[in-house]
């Protein structure tokens, strides 16, 4: 399986580094604006290689992902210190516009694989540019904070995050939706679990949890001006379900003819990824307070699409 990183920057290179610790990719080929960014990138990664497989890592141009399974899209411009995730739009679509018609000219067969931010919108802007059925141009969406979800409240329990079951859904962001009500540790509700071993979930512990997953990156960026292992590992996870076609139920984006009765619209749902990318959509049951959450988010992303204004 061929792998194309177009963006070799923080995220883009931890995606590349995650995907070579796995070993599920047999050449990786990471594009940049920047070509010796790029190489060294590929040189650093690519050294990591006899700890953990066989892959080919290298850098290159459009030319080399030609016959690529999924081209990994994070390139553009990162989040600055206090800057929200609708400013970055603007600047990101402008980038995309030029790159999607390079990755399509080349390979057109490939999954693309969205991870820049506003990753929705920039999800819902790529699907319309390269022209593919919504199904093979999958956002990164919640993947990273339905990770922290469940690594938090697998902390509080003191259970593994991946006997932790349970999604955030809607904006990869400030309008993301928790959906608490149908968490579940192993195969039991996560309120009924968490009274029995003495853990209970609280008011301040669901309040520490929701700041915890949704502050986070800020705190991130804060602290060290960028988040990119997480979300590597991510991206990794992603390709690895479409690698294997193991119909794995993420949560991802993607262009949603209908959410809540907001039409047309990028958000994050859990959804089977295969070989032919999303498939599936699983709806979650909600409780009414978060299915009012999710259709608001819904629209707050259906606005930051509608803002957007593609050069040409
Ligand atoms: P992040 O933290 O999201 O990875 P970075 O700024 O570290 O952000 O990385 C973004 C990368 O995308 C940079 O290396 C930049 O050179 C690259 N990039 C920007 N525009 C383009 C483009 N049009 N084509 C390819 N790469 C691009």
């Amino acid at each position: 399986m061929k792998v194309g990183i177009v963006g070799a920057g923080m995220v883009g290179s931890a995606a590349g580094f995650a995907l070579v610790l796995q070993n599920i990719v047999s050449d990786l080929v990471l594009i940049d604006l920047d070509p010796a960014r790029a190489q060294a990138e590929a040189e650093d990664i690519g050294h990591a290689v006899p700890f953990a497989g066989s892959t080919i890592v290298r850098s290159g141009g459009y030319g080399d992902i030609a016959d690529a399974s999924v081209v990994i899209l994070a390139c553009g411009v990162s989040q600055r210190p206090g800057e929200t995730r609708p400013a970055l739009l603007s600047r990101n679509a402008e980038v995309f516009h030029a790159v999607i018609d390079a990755v399509m000219a080349v390979a057109p067969e490939a999954i693309l694989l969205v991870a820049s931010n506003p990753v929705d919108v920039i999800t819902q802007v790529s699907t319309r540019l390269s022209g593919l059925p919504p199904g093979r141009v999958i956002g990164s969406g919640t993947i990273l904070d339905t990770a922290r979800f469940r690594w938090l409240i697998g902390r509080h329990l003191g259970i593994s995050p991946g006997s932790v079951h349970g999604y955030v859904l809607g904006e990869h962001g400030d309008s993301e939706v928790l959906a608490w009500s149908n968490v579940r540790a192993g195969s039991v509700p996560l309120t009924a679990f968490a009274a029995q071993i003495g853990a209970p979930l609280t008011e301040d512990v669901r309040a520490r949890i929701d700041r915890g997953v949704r502050r986070a990156a800020y705190t991130i960026i804060a602290g060290k001006g960028a988040t990119w292992y997480g979300i590597g590992a991510g991206l990794a996870r992603i390709v690895q379900a479409i690698g294997r076609n193991e119909q794995a139920v993420l949560s991802v984006s993607m262009l949603e003819k209908d959410a809540l009765g907001v039409p047309d619209v990028a958000l994050s749902l859990p959804r089977l990824v295969g070989a032919q990318g999303v498939s599936t959509t699983l709806w979650p049951d909600l409780d009414a307070g978060e299915t009012a959450a999710l259709r608001r988010s819904a629209e707050v992303l259906k606005g930051m699409a509608e803002s957007v204004v593609l050069p040409g």
